[in-house]
């Protein structure tokens, strides 16, 4: 069943795939790879996804809108994912026919030269919180090197990859070749059973079943799980430019963003007075249902309310200091911890709500340390005017992406994404994702 989480409306049903049915649709596909000839054409693939960018553009309004009922998200933030949904499949649509193998010189009796195929057929598991965007982060560089893609939505948010599906056969994508399989974990965990490449993108602890049911398998395997990502606030930033940018970090989609800006380091000398524009920010917030086009809409779920709430409480009593975070139904008013302990939950967990969490540092180790003592590690932002201190400190945090003087920078289609430790392994966004969904052959030949 789909709800909006802003009203609590159920506004459509949704069917439940079934593991006979996950593997009827891997059957498909593996025909439609065996007798769809043209599409393993690049040109006539790069063609088809630039077909489907302009269809996903000429219904932007009426995806947005769809997107903001199912999740909940304020509509310009709804209405960014559609951009960001059709750059990607322009992007791959580019980049399709720019897949090239090498020539390996060898000597004169033999020609040797490399091939990148196509995995197959690729499963491909995604969460509840950017179903449009994600779909299409996942889906378009798989399709673009030749795969056909089963992709499962969260069961909170199933509508827009749905909707793209549709698209996708109207643009000429051939049937088959691009399937949703709607419904629960049972669902996911029979796609993995059946696929030849496994993309999982959610939460580490269901990363660790999915990788587990890979490994009895030999599948292989990208990872893109949560993060707790640090912005590093130097006492030469300009605070005007930085503080605006760590509070939309966080409060993007109400917190719910593997790469939310949740924790902040900030040098000594200027602590008191950043925390105090960041309570004033929180402060100036507007709250709403995600078609009013708030600033922050609900979250999406109970359990997520629950959760940010728990771990509020954990802090609470282990000796944090908590300003803001009341919330009525599924609204919650952004939280900021202090007085924390690197060693809390609290700084060391996933919120996956609108709670940040805020330590001082004395100087450039001391910040790498802090930045670094996470399981995790995704994204970082580093706001200084130093540029030597702005390369060592990037060099020295650990996580997929790090950012210096800004922060995500609307989406970055173009640049490799992903994480390291407990925020999975693999590469998706740029060319590295595209390559990602091919492996090499290698043939020599006797001259
Ligand atoms: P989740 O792990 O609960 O679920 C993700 C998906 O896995 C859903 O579609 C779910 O139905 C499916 N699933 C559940 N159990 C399964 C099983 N045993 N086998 C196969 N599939 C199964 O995550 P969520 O609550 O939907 O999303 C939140 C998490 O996603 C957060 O941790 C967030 O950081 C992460 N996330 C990461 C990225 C990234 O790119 N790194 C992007 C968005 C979200």
């Amino acid at each position: 069943m789909a709800i909006d989480p802003s009203t609590g409306h159920e506004f459509a049903e949704l069917p439940e795939t079934s593991p006979e049915q996950v593997a009827e649709m891997v059957e498909d596909a593996r025909r439609a790879l065996e007798v769809e000839r043209d599409w393993r054409t690049p040109l006539v693939r790069s063609r088809a996804l630039a077909r489907l960018a302009r269809l996903v553009d000429g219904e932007a309004d009426a995806l947005a809108d769809l997107e903001t009922r199912d999740t909940g998200k304020p509509l310009s933030q709804s209405r960014a994912d559609v951009a960001a949904t059709v750059r990607y499949l322009e992007y791959y649509a580019g980049s399709i026919e720019r897949i090239e193998g090498r020539t390996i010189p060898i000597g004169p009796d033999a020609l040797d030269y490399t091939l990148r195929e196509p995995w197959g057929v690729c499963g491909q598991i995604i969460p509840w919180n950017y179903p449009l965007q994600v779909t299409a982060r996942c889906a378009a560089p798989a399709l673009a090197a030749g795969n056909a893609v089963i992709l499962k939505p969260s069961e909170l948010a199933s509508i827009t990859p749905l909707r793209l599906a549709e698209l996708a056969e109207r643009a000429g994508v051939p049937r088959g070749m691009l399937q949703i399989a709607t419904g629960h974990a049972e669902t996911g965990a029979a796609l993995v059973e059946h696929v030849d490449h496994v993309t999982f993108v959610g939460s580490a602890e269901t990363g660790a079943k999915v990788a587990a049911a890979c490994a009895t398998r030999l599948a292989p395997l990208d990872l893109e799980l949560g993060g707790k990502s640090p912005n590093v606030l130097f006492a030469d930033a300009d605070l005007d430019k930085a503080v605006p940018a760590i509070v939309q970090s966080l409060l993007q989609n109400a917190g719910q963003s593997c790469s939310a800006g949740s924790r902040l380091l900030i040098e000594r000398s200027i602590y008191e007075e950043s925390i105090e524009r960041v309570v004033t920010s929180f402060g100036a917030v507007r709250i709403g249902p995600g078609l009013e086009d708030p600033d922050l809409g609900p979250l999406i779920s109970q359990k997520q309310l629950q959760r940010a709430l728990r771990m509020l409480e954990a802090a609470r009593s282990e000796g944090a200091s908590i300003q803001g975070g009341e919330h009525s139904d599924l609204f919650m008013q952004p939280a900021l911890v202090t007085d924390v302990r690197p060693e809390m939950e609290i700084f060391q967990e996933e919120v996956f709500g609108p709670v940040l969490a805020a330590l001082p540092f004395d100087d450039e180790r001391h910040a790498i340390a802090l930045a670094n003592s996470t399981a995790y590690g995704l994204v970082a932002g580093v706001w200084t005017h130093d540029l030597g201190r702005a390369h060592r400190v990037a060099a020295g945090i650990r996580a997929g992406q790090i950012f210096v003087n800004g922060y995500g920078v609307g989406g970055g289609v173009e640049l490799p994404f992903g994480g390291t430790g407990r925020s999975g392994y693999g590469r998706g966004k740029g060319v590295e994702a595209l390559l990602g969904y091919t492996q090499t052959k290698n043939v020599w030949v006797a001259l």
